[in-house]
């Protein structure tokens, strides 16, 4: 299919809104949360509308299209990732909770004091706290590859602490500040070949260029629904089925079980061992539309429209006097560009363009300690997807040069 960014961006009625005293909106913040095609919101609608009720244990018809159409998502997310089954797809909250659900489940049972858990200086929050909460309990060394003025991995770096015997590197595929595009491939076939175990934080790239579980390699990926067009409330851990089916359960409750007892019980199968009380049913429907919508510009075409929106920012960003992007240079840049304004705060910069009708975040993106590691307290930052435009990135760029000459 060839790619039409008016055509995408009629699918989403949001784009037509307007706001800061009639300026139409100019969403440059997609790496947050991305925007919702009409058919993401009408296959929810209809949902609920038609066929809601709850999943897996009742025999009436509403249950059984329920059903049906939560194991139906679950099957297109598989497909979407290559995974080898949809038992292998586990339905979470969210990154975070994927990542929690691995350093709870598999870490707490599979990791003794003094191992060695290797992450990098670059990963948001999400792929932070979780270890260093189950370091402090489990009395683990936690290592981080170092991250270069420039924004990329320092991958020799990377092999002297693989000498160490690391039991998982867990990194980012790319970096939510950075828009560094790491090699993971290269970098899981590395921890492999340590004895490790690979966790990918696949939260920025499942949604913007195509990610195969099986050429990737990897044992874990985590990734949003909400950053790839769905709604929130749902994500996706990604295991070898090996891995998840050795794993005790994270949560307990209802679904996760085949049979309980008073004093014991027995978990379910996979993947419904990891899916503890009733899930976000609707948000899946919406999911697998999300995907399906995806699948129909394919990954390729997005991945392409994002290169070619990146590479034009940051030349039209480089004609600005005083600015520094963070990051590589485009060709190992997905669509984020983080940057601060000579003598300008990173809110003032978001709160001024907001005025020009232009959504970009500021602050530390939940990635506060590659922040010290650059010595900023805080970035702007503007990101693309599917139905930006490079009209946007020129007003964007008129907007920052306004903000320049009120604060000269
Ligand atoms: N990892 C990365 C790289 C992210 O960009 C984000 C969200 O911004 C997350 C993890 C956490 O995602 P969520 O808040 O959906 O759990």
């Amino acid at each position: 299919m060839t790619f039409s960014v008016e055509a995408v961006r009629a699918d989403f009625p949001i784009l037509s809104r307007n706001v800061a005293s009639g300026k139409r909106i100019i969403y440059l913040d997609s790496t947050a949360t991305a925007q919702k095609p009409l058919s993401v919101i009408q296959a929810m609608d209809r949902y609920y509308r038609f066929s809601n009720a709850n999943i897996h244990r009742g025999v009436h018809t509403l249950a059984e299209e329920a059903t049906a159409a939560y194991e139906g998502a679950r099957q297109k997310v598989a497909s979407f990732i290559g995974a080898f089954s949809s038992r292998e797809v586990i339905f979470t909250r969210n990154t975070t909770e994927s990542i929690n659900l691995v350093a709870q489940a598999w870490g707490r049972s599979n990791l003794q004091p003094g191992d060695l858990i290797l992450l990098t200086e670059m990963e948001h929050h999400s792929n932070l706290v979780p270890w260093q909460m189950l370091a402090a309990e489990k009395d683990l060394r936690l290592e981080f590859i170092p991250v270069s003025d420039d924004g990329e991995l320092d991958l020799a770096e990377y092999e002297r602490l693989l000498e160490q015997s690391p039991r998982l590197v867990a990194f980012t595929h790319m970096s939510n500040v950075l828009g560094t595009i790491n090699p993971a491939k290269e970098m899981i076939a590395r921890a492999h070949s340590a004895g490790a175990l690979t966790l990918v934080d696949g939260a920025q790239s499942v949604p913007h260029f195509p990610v195969n579980v099986k050429d990737l390699n990897t044992d874990f990926l985590a990734f949003s629904a909400h950053k790839m067009l769905g709604p929130t409330g749902i994500g996706v851990l990604w295991g070898r089925e090996k891995l998840l089916a050795a794993m005790p359960p994270f949560l307990g409750g209802g679904d996760m079980i085949k049979k309980v007892h008073l004093r014991s019980f027995t978990p379910n199968d996979l993947p419904h061992k990891f899916e503890a009380g009733t899930p976000a049913v609707a948000e899946a429907v919406g999911f697998g539309e999300a995907v399906a919508y995806l699948e129909t510009l394919g990954m390729d075409n997005v991945a392409a429209h994002e290169t070619d929106l990146t590479r034009y920012a940051l030349q039209r960003f480089a004609e600005l006097p005083g600015v520094r992007v963070l990051g590589p240079a485009a060709e190992k840049k997905g669509g984020v560009i983080s940057f601060v304004m000579d003598g300008i705060h990173p809110h003032d910069v978001a709160q001024l363009l907001d005025r020009d009708g232009i959504a970009v975040r500021a602050g530390h993106h939940c990635a506060m300690p590659l922040h010290e590691r650059y010595q900023l307290p805080a970035t702007s930052r503007a990101s693309f997807y599917v139905y930006n435009t490079r009209e946007e990135i020129d007003l964007l760029i008129l907007s920052l040069a306004r903000v320049r000459e009120l604060f000269s």
